[in-house]
C-alpha cells in the first residue's frame, strides 16, 4: 500500500511535468497556450500552477509509462489512464484538455483538473478519488496559499481553478478552492487551523449564492468568522476580473465583502416581494428569526437595529418582542 502510494505519487509528479512540458515547448501545445492567454492567464501564471496540457492523442501519457515502467494497472486504479472498451491496452484519461495539478498540502501532484478548450463535455474532467486523492479533505492551491493564509490570518474561498489563478495574480495570496463539490466539514477545520477569518468568493449565479449561504454554518461550526464578497449576477470572479480588471476587483469585491448575517439577510431577501404588506412582514419575521441564531446578545441588538430603521414603518420594540419568543421557544 506504502509502496503503491509511493509509485502513484512519482506518476502524477511525471504526468504533471509532462503536460506542462507539452504545453510550453511543443506545436500541439500551441493551441493550449493561445486558449490560455486568450484568458488572461499568462506565461507566469502558468508556471506559477504547473498548467499543462494533454494533447488530443490516445496515448501520450500511456506510451511515457511504459517506458518508464510504472505499473499499468496501478496507473489506472489511481486514474491517469483508462482501460481500452476493446481489446486490451490502455488510453490516456486526459485527452485535449488543459491541465490544473492538484496537490496536497505540501505541494506534491495527487490530482488534476483537466479543462477541455472548446464545448466539449464535460467542460471539467476530475481525477477520481484515489489512495491519494480525497476529495473532501483537498483544497486547490492550498500549498502555495498556507503560508499567506496564516500570515494574513484570512483564506479567500472560491468556487474555481481559474478564480483562484486569477485572483493570485490580483494579489490574493491566500485564494484557495473545493473540487468543484460542496464544501465539507473537512474543508472547514481545514482552513480553521490556518486562519480565523474566511472570505467567501463565489460565482454571482444562483448556484454560486446557493452555496454561500449553505457554505456559512459550516465555516462558522469550526469557529471561524466569515464575510462574504459579492460579484453582480452571473459573474465569477475570473469574469470580473477579464472585464474590469485586479484593481477593481480587489476595491470592488473583496474589500467590501460583507459579514455573514448581512449577506444571509440580503440573500434571503430576494424572495420577497418587500413593496407587499404581507410578504414584507414575512420578510421581517424570516430576518428575525435568522438574528435570533446569533450567539451574541450584542450581535443581536445590531442587527435588529439596523433592520428596525430600514423598515420604519414596523417597530423595533416588535421586533424585539419577536425575538425574544423564538429565543423562548428554543
Ligand atoms: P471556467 O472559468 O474555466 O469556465 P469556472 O472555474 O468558472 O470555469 P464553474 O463552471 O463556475 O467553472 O465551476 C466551478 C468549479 O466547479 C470548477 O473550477 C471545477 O472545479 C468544478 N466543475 C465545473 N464543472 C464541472 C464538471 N462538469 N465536472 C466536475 N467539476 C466541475
Ligand atoms: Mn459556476
Ligand atoms: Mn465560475
Ligand atoms: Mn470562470
Amino acid at each position: 500500500q506504502q509502496q503503491e502510494k509511493a509509485a502513484l505519487l512519482k506518476a502524477y509528479d511525471f504526468a504533471a511535468k509532462l503536460y506542462h512540458y507539452i504545453l510550453g515547448n511543443t506545436e500541439q501545445g500551441k493551441v493550449a497556450k493561445g486558449y490560455l492567454a486568450s484568458r488572461g492567464i499568462s506565461d507566469k501564471l502558468i508556471d506559477t500552477f504547473q498548467i499543462g496540457y494533454a494533447p488530443a492523442m490516445w496515448d501520450t501519457l500511456v506510451q511515457q509509462l511504459v517506458k518508464r515502467e510504472f505499473d499499468l494497472t496501478l496507473m489506472e486504479k489511481g486514474g491517469l489512464i483508462s482501460a481500452k472498451h476493446e481489446g486490451t491496452g490502455y488510453v490516456d484519461k486526459f485527452r485535449e484538455r488543459i491541465m490544473f495539478p492538484i496537490c496536497d498540502a505540501t505541494g506534491k501532484v495527487i490530482a488534476f483538473g483537466g479543462r477541455s478548450m472548446g464545448d466539449a463535455q464535460p467542460k471539467y474532467l476530475n481525477s477520481p478519488e484515489s489512495t491519494l486523492f480525497n476529495k473532501s479533505r483537498t483544497m486547490y492551491n492550498l500549498h502555495l496559499a498556507r503560508p499567506n493564509m496564516r500570515k494574513l490570518q484570512q483564506a479567500v474561498l472560491f468556487e474555481g481553478y481559474v478564480d483562484v489563478i486569477k485572483a493570485w495574480e490580483a494579489g490574493i495570496s491566500n485564494g484557495v478552492a473545493t473540487m468543484g463539490t460542496a464544501l465539507t466539514k473537512e474543508h472547514a477545520a481545514l482552513l480553521n487551523r490556518n486562519a480565523d477569518q474566511i472570505v467567501v468568493c463565489y460565482d454571482g449565479d444562483n448556484a454560486g449564492q446557493s452555496a454561500a449561504f449553505k457554505s456559512i454554518p459550516i465555516l462558522e461550526e469550526t469557529g471561524s468568522r466569515v464575510t462574504v464578497a459579492m460579484l453582480p449576477d452571473g459573474k465569477d470572479p475570473d469574469d470580473y476580473v477579464k472585464q474590469y480588471g485586479f484593481d477593481r476587483f480587489v476595491r470592488e469585491i473583496i474589500e467590501p465583502a460583507v459579514p455573514s448575517m448581512k449577506y444571509k439577510l440580503l440573500y434571503i431577501r430576494k424572495n420577497f416581494k418587500l413593496h407587499e404588506d404581507g410578504d414584507r412582514l414575512r420578510y421581517l419575521q424570516s430576518a428575525v428569526k435568522l438574528i435570533s441564531e446569533l450567539h451574541s446578545p450584542m450581535e443581536r441588538e445590531h442587527y435588529l437595529k439596523q433592520l428596525a430603521s430600514e423598515f420604519p414603518d414596523s417597530s423595533y420594540e416588535a421586533m424585539k418582542l419577536d425575538l425574544h419568543e423564538i429565543l423562548l421557544q428554543s
